[in-house]
């Protein structure tokens, strides 16, 4: 089966096709950064109309690049939430349109369990069931994930997500926007002992999060300089507060192993696509022979064959949605169910 994949739930417009035999045939990417950069985080309706003029001529170039037309296509996938309502209409309409039109199937998709399954879309798929690190922009949560559809929740952050932290870090230094990249950059060389940074909630026996303290910290040393903070200080301060991060999701990670008895673990969303994170994570797995599993870095990040991947998958089991299907910019992640018919 043949499926096309519209992603648009924030400021990534990612369209792909995926087929349930070959896997990935062609997938596209329309980043908004310059977009967004002068305001130094995602503004909604500017995301939304940008995702009107991207979303068919992206849909055009993927089925080309495939070399197929709409002929070719079995199945239509978009995200329906959580994220941006106003963005999401905009793929999920064109998404439902494609698929009215060409008589097709229409499914649309969680945007987390599209990012949590974006492994498989790797060589060396991780097989059910795996422990799930999930740490986006939006999220961070730890998951059982027993098959598509079956996942318990095991913790979350409390407050600021990963990705989050990343970014207002990267505001408050002034590093640029998105936050993650450049905070990863400008850590590059630096020491990560050189300030002794708090690893919220790693103490507490429970597989919660907590990152907003963390980001309050970096604030508190940087002022310590004021205008004088030189190059070297700032990246010290980045590399101190990169490990930081990745330190207290290692911990978590290690500590929900131990308690479900999961032996692989899989990481997904964009934090999962900093160098750092993944070298120590790969560090302490083969410590342990945990099997570890990562998307490749750019389908970290948001992308469209994610989308097309996971609703590929549903779509394969029979799933269908009705044209009444709407976006929901919020959706617990644990309220899924196994493919239904
Ligand atoms: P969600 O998936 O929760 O709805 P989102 O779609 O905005 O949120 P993603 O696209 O998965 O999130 O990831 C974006 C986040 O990943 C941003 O917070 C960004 O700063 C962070 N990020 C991207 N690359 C890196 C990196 N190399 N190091 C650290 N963080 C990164
Ligand atoms: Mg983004
Ligand atoms: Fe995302």
């Amino acid at each position: 089966m043949r499926v096309l994949g519209i992603e648009t739930s924030c400021d990534e417009t990612g369209v792909a096709l995926w087929d349930s035999e070959a896997g990935l045939l062609a997938h596209r990417l329309h980043s908004q950064t310059e977009v967004h950069a002068a305001y130094g985080g995602v503004v909604p309706e500017l995301a939304s109309r940008d995702h009107i003029r991207r979303t068919i001529p992206l849909v055009e170039q993927t089925l080309a690049d495939a070399g197929v037309d709409l002929d070719g296509v079995d199945g239509v996938t978009a995200t329906a939430g959580p994220g941006l309502l106003g963005a999401l209409l905009v793929g999920l309409s064109a998404g439902k349109a494609i698929a009215f039109a060409r008589d097709l199937p229409f499914l649309g998709i969680h945007h987390l369990e599209a990012h949590l399954l974006a492994p498989a879309l790797e060589d060396n798929p991780p097989p059910f069931p795996f422990l799930a690190l999930l740490v986006s922009g939006g999220h961070t949560l730890l998951a059982e994930v027993a098959g598509v559809g079956r996942y318990r929740l095991l913790g979350q952050s409390l407050d600021d997500a990963a990705g989050e932290a990343f970014d207002k870090t990267a505001k408050l230094l002034e590093l640029g926007f998105p936050g993650g990249p450049a905070v990863a950059r400008a850590a590059e060389g630096g020491d990560p002992e050189a300030f002794a940074l708090p690893r919220p909630m790693v103490d507490k026996p429970n597989l919660d999060f907590s990152f907003s303290g963390l980001k309050t910290a970096v604030l508190n040393a940087a002022k310590t300089r004021g205008e004088d903070a030189d190059a070297a200080f700032r990246r010290d301060l980045c590399a101190s507060f990169q490990e930081a991060v990745v330190d207290v999701l290692w911990r978590k990670s290690a500590r929900a192993l131990r308690q479900t008895g999961l032996e692989r673990l899989v990481v997904a969303g964009g934090v999962g696509a900093n160098a750092h994170l993944r070298a120590r994570f790969a560090t302490e797995a083969e410590a342990r022979s945990v099997g570890l599993h990562f998307p490749r870095p750019e389908f970290c990040t948001d992308n469209g064959a994610m989308v097309a991947h996971a609703g590929g998958l549903r779509l394969l089991a029979g799933e269908r949605d009705g044209w009444d299907r709407t976006a929901v910019a919020r959706w617990p992640l644990d309220e899924l169910t196994p493919p239904s018919i």
